[in-house]
């Protein structure tokens, strides 16, 4: 892990700058500090004197700080793994939503925290003041209370907290490219994982997810249900304020642009829609065969990081004939959801 880890953020940069352009002062202050992240140099959280563990689950160590609404991290320590729940909401919420990610990871995929090496999952809340983010810096989480006016709490949503491990996760795999195409695969791998994280906690089938990143994130008042859509990308919100989900379901409506490292949060809708496509095809639980199989694409070795939607669309299509090779009908859904959203991986 090193400084130039990519720090992608829970909202996109084009959705704050058009806040900011209308004068919402949070959203400025925002953007402010996410450009400050980009270039600061990072240092790993403090090591934490040892709670004895109550019921532990193997591997999972937990610590969550309170940044107190500054903006030094990782703040004070507040509740390590095994410790009682705190009264303060925000703590718990991101305790759990660790644990949710890492059972995800350990009970389903075998995978051993992000790192598969037992890494310690740290997080810190309450960082700034009405701070409208949530990142993973490459060593820790960190969470802002959100402005009350477009968007609350952060912690409140357990796929933004399994999107953003995600990425260590693909920093620690396929290290994919933060730009362009590859770029968006990195953004949608975290979307599909951190999906599933909320789909698991919750023993929810592919047919009765809400397939949303961030439902319950917008405040009262916004039109808007969540940040983005894998059953429907472009069609999360439509608001005075943010503006229009801006992403596409299909090649044809591939965006290109130089923002957004190349529109990361934007055509990420594609390769989201074809995982969405292929996990209610195969129906059943979402994590069980289609998350094998992008989890195997993803950690396989084999995927370069410079993979653009068809060599990662390859990729999934031979993990799936690697993982069943006795039912070729599922490398052929593979390719056929791959297919739907106007990639051909052969
Ligand atoms: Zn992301």
């Amino acid at each position: 892990m090193t400084a130039a880890a990519p720090i992608c953020t829970i909202v996109p940069p084009y959705v704050l700058d058009r806040l900011a352009e209308a004068g919402h002062e949070p959203a400025a202050h925002s953007l402010a500090l996410d450009a400050a992240h980009r270039t600061a140099r990072l240092s790993p959280a403090p090591p934490v004197a040892a709670v004895p563990p109550v019921a532990a689950t193997p591997g999972l160590d937990r610590v969550v700080y309170d940044a107190g609404h500054g903006q030094r991290l990782p703040g004070r320590s507040v509740r390590g793994e095994g410790a009682p729940a705190s009264s303060d909401r925000s703590v718990n919420q991101a305790y759990d939503g660790l644990g949710a990610t890492f059972a995800l990871y350990a009970d389903v995929f075998g995978r051993h925290s992000i790192d598969d090496r037992n890494l310690r999952l740290d997080a810190s809340v309450h960082y700034g003041r009405n701070y409208d983010n949530a990142f993973w810096n490459g060593h820790q989480m960190v969470f802002g209370d959100g402005d009350n006016v477009v968007f609350g709490d952060f912690t409140a949503c357990v796929d933004v907290i399994g999107h953003e491990l995600t990425h260590g996760v693909t920093q620690f795999t396929a290290g994919l490219d933060y730009q362009d195409q590859p770029g968006a695969l990195n953004e949608s791998v975290s979307d599909v994982f951190g999906s599933l994280v909320k789909q698991y906690a919750l023993r929810q089938g592919a047919a009765d997810a809400d397939w949303l990143i961030g439902a319950g994130l917008l405040a009262p008042g916004v039109q808007g249900v969540a940040l983005r859509s894998m059953k429907a990308p472009g069609t999360a919100y439509d608001d005075p304020q943010l503006g229009k989900d801006p992403q596409p379901a299909h090649m044809r409506d591939y965006v290109n642009t130089t923002r957004d490292n190349g529109g990361v949060h934007i055509n990420s809708g594609i390769p989201n829609h074809a995982f969405y496509l292929l996990a209610t095809a195969l129906g059943g639980s979402s994590w069980e065969r289609a998350g094998r199989i992008w989890y195997d694409a993803l950690t396989g070795g084999a995927l370069p990081a410079d993979a653009d939607f068809t060599a990662f669309a390859r990729a999934t299509v031979a993990a799936a004939g690697a993982r069943y090779p006795d039912d070729r009908s599922v490398a052929d859904t593979v390719t056929a959801s791959w297919a739907q959203v106007g990639i051909s991986p052969t």
